[in-house]
């Protein structure tokens, strides 16, 4: 076998090939690397992606041994690897390996675009990924199926991409759980590379009612063990951590994230500060997680997003894409899956006796706290996702309460809103601490008395209690 000119690296740098359009994988092989070239051609492997947007080559010992390359998800805000090659004669070094804690300490964790069961195989040996049957295993890297590519034993719309943690080696396919209930699964069309060395064909052949069933049942008896394993497996990655200042900037200055946004997607600079502030807003309400600010940070400028997956039936609450019982936050808008509005809620009516029929009834409360919510900095969307649940209101009703009384205007609270807000007896109530006393009987005592100063209402309302309350009624006469 005659010697292979490698091309040396003597600093052991990778070369990148970045590209805004899409780069062929295949000219930059011919190209640059005619001899990772033949040596794919001579094992009669076919790339699995024709295209690219960035192209790595892959160093070892100084010399050029492989390439891997990487594509944007249309749909995940994420970057796949979608093919990666070292030469025979090198691998079994962790080239692979290092590649993936290279790319996630330094930028964020990728994805893999359709793995062959090789990859997956990998990603166990490295501890990136885990078994938990014989056969089915969990990943802590997701796997993108382009929707051409998916089957299912349901309707499938063929456009929408499918993002899963979950593998099958047996069946050598990434399998995901679109509907447990109904027992949807989805799972991915067979590839050549499998064809050839793992019989993937034949196994198929008993992909039946009973196989999905099986897979129902182990997702349903062992759900939580399940999530643990992937929590932990993604715990264990060293991915790079991003604080609120590093994503977008601290101070008046913009983060070199946000000023690259700026450039792509033409936004205007008002925009990218009520962006900026939006995030800090979120942050700070605990609706983003470090992990996914990058992703809230696309998401939020991106324009018009709709969602544009349908076929799941679970989804996320805040921008309807689909979520997996497994992930901490959205892979599509970066909102934290775990927060919780109605905690937050119930922190805001702390000490109240608070009943809901009867409130619900109340559509003063209810515009109160949906405005609360507001400023407080939870986006719009969401007050009124967790006021319509809270409360059991339609949104067109309150919606149409605060538009006649000018509450509320374009997302914003008006300087009506602001005054209604201060003068709602539950403001009030909060304001003095008046938790030692029933709020229903409080509100409807205000009401009886509206007109009156706020402080008198107080007054006379604890005094009805003859001395009970008198430190109180000093305390507030001397404030
Ligand atoms: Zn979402």
């Amino acid at each position: 076998m005659a010697t292979t000119d490698y091309i040396i690296k003597e600093d052991n740098t990778q070369k990148i090939f970045l590209s805004e359009n899409t780069l062929n994988v295949a000219d930059i092989l011919k190209k640059h690397y005619i001899y990772i070239y033949e040596a794919i051609i001579d094992e009669g492997i076919i790339l699995k992606a024709d295209e690219c947007s960035l192209f790595k080559e892959l160093v070892f010992e100084n010399k050029v041994v492989g390439f891997c390359s990487y594509d944007f998800s249309r749909e995940f805000i994420t970057v796949a690897i979608n093919n990666i090659y070292v030469l025979p004669e090198f691998r079994g070094n962790g080239i692979f390996h290092d590649e993936l804690l290279k790319t996630m300490k330094e930028h964020n964790k990728p994805s893999i675009m359709e793995p062959t069961r090789l990859v997956v195989e990998l990603l166990l040996r490295y501890g990136l990924a885990k078994k938990i049957t014989q056969n089915i295993v969990a990943s802590s890297l997701e796997f993108i199926i382009p929707g051409s590519h998916v089957i299912s034993n349901g309707n499938y719309d063929a456009s929408e991409e499918l993002s899963t943690h979950f593998y099958d080696l047996n069946i050598c396919a990434s399998i995901h759980i679109l509907d447990l209930e109904n027992t949807h699964i989805a799972y991915s069309e067979p590839l050549n590379y499998d064809i050839i060395h793992y019989d993937v064909l034949e196994n198929r052949r008993f992909i039946d009612e009973n196989y999905f069933s099986k897979i129902r049942e182990i997702f349903i008896s062992r759900d939580v063990e399940i999530m643990n394993v992937i929590l932990d497996l993604e715990d264990m990655l060293p991915v790079k951590s991003y604080s609120i200042e590093d994503v977008v900037g601290s101070g008046d200055e913009f983060s070199p994230y946000i000023e690259s946004l700026i450039d792509d997607a033409h936004v205007t600079h008002e925009k990218a500060v009520r962006i900026k502030q939006q995030m800090i807003e979120e942050y700070e309400a605990g609706m983003i997680v470090n992990e996914s600010l990058m992703i809230r940070l696309a998401y939020l400028f991106k324009e018009d997003v709709e969602p544009s997956i349908k076929s799941h039936s679970d989804v996320c609450p805040y921008c309807s894409m689909p979520i997996d019982s497994h992930d901490k936050f959205c892979h599509f808008c970066g909102i934290n899956l775990e927060f919780d509005p109605e905690e937050k809620m119930d922190s805001l009516m702390e000490f109240t006796n608070f009943n809901q029929v009867e409130l619900s009834e109340d559509i003063r409360f209810v515009a109160y706290k949906f405005l609360k919510l507001i400023a407080q900095g939870i986006e719009v969307e969401y007050s009124i996702f967790t006021i319509v649940n809270t409360y059991d209101i339609e949104w067109s009703i309150l919606k149409k309460y605060l538009e006649e009384n000018r509450y509320f205007c374009n997302g914003k609270i008006t300087e009506k809103g602001w005054t209604f807000m201060d003068n709602h007896p539950l403001n009030v109530y909060e304001k003095y601490c008046l938790n030692m006393v029933d709020y229903s009987d409080f509100e409807a005592y205000f009401y009886e008395n509206d007109g009156l100063d706020k402080k008198e209402i107080v007054l006379n309302y604890l005094k009805q209690f003859n001395d009970e309350f008198i430190d109180i009624i000093d305390e507030i006469n001397e404030n």
